[in-house]
């Protein structure tokens, strides 16, 4: 291949918290959560191709590269919403974020996408357009286009950005298998009660951010569907407390469970240790940063 015309870099991210408010209509469920960006990335590579066809590669053998992937759909969605003649493109991708892990790791390839194809195309669209095209790709497209840390509201796509949590270790954890978040949120339809008065993450957004090592708001409502078929995530977080983490959560909709540890740990010791008690497991030491998906 030649060299790279364009490329983006795309970062994964966490939920600090995950409150489950309502069920909607649509589907979809009312969410009140906080993301936070990590240092993982992939990269998006876009080169000129003949004709007006959009195609990719992957360097991940599991991952789709036809119009299932959200690559591919966030540029056929921008050239649909514009009125000139715009041509075709060729993308690759070099995935690092693991998929099915709660990470965002394809939402962030679509802001990525969309961030790149504007550059490419050589058009200019508003970030509230983009938020608009993104969050019709998936519900945490939008936050990686502002990034940071950031609190969604409505399915978790109306993005209001938050002052940056700090600088803190995060220590991944991904069991061997992946979790499917359509049967998570299934599960949150059929099984889990929901607050009679709605989730109050307010105050911790006003009055206690950013917190000041105290993760009292951390908290996913998804574990208790997720733990309950999966107890051995359970177990993980247990280890991530009893190796000082100073908060250990399941991130989205799983199987990724991280701790938060203090930036001074050395979490490749805190990592090998837990390698040891769950064979099998990808053990990430990664950590909050302030970046979105961007162009390089
Ligand atoms: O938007 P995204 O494609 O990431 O969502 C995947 C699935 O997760 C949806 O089809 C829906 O079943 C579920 N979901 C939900 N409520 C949300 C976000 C996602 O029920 N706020």
């Amino acid at each position: 291949m030649t060299d790279p015309v364009l490329a983006a870099r795309c970062p994964a991210k966490v939920n600090l918290a995950l409150r489950v408010v309502d069920r909607r209509k649509d589907g979809y469920h009312e969410l009140d959560t906080v993301f936070q960006a990590i240092d993982l990335w992939d990269r998006l590579e876009v080169r000129p191709h003949p004709g007006k066809e959009l195609v990719m590669t992957c360097d991940d053998p599991a991952v789709p590269t036809d119009e299932r992937n959200l690559v591919l759909r966030a540029a056929v969605r921008l050239r649909g919403s514009r009125s000139e003649t715009l041509p075709g493109a060729s993308f690759h991708l070099s995935k690092a974020i693991p998929a099915q892990g709660g990470l965002g790791g394809g939402s962030s390839d679509a802001a990525g996408a969309l961030l790149l194809c504007c550059r490419f195309w050589g058009v200019e669209v508003s970030l509230e357009r983009l938020q608009d095209l993104g969050s019709s790709l998936g519900a945490d497209v939008p936050f990686f286009l502002t990034g940071g840390t950031a609190r969604g509201r409505g399915r978790g796509d109306l993005i209001e950005s938050l002052p940056f949590v700090g600088k803190m270790g995060i220590l991944l954890g991904l069991p061997p298998f992946g979790i499917s978040t359509e049967e998570v949120f299934e599960g949150v339809r059929t099984k889990l009660t929901l607050p009679q008065n709605g989730v109050n993450l307010p105050t911790f957004c006003e009055r206690k951010w950013p917190g000041d090592n105290d993760f009292s708001f951390v908290a996913n409502d998804l574990e208790r569907i997720v733990f309950g078929s999966w107890p051995e995530l359970r177990r993980f977080r247990d280890h991530l407390l009893a190796e000082g983490a100073g908060a250990a959560v399941m991130s989205g909709s799983g199987s990724t469970v991280y701790g938060i540890f203090r930036e001074q740990q050395n979490l490749d010791q805190v990592a090998g240790r837990l390698k040891d008690r769950f064979p099998g497991w990808r053990l990430l030491p990664t950590r909050a940063i302030e970046d979105k998906a961007h162009v390089v």
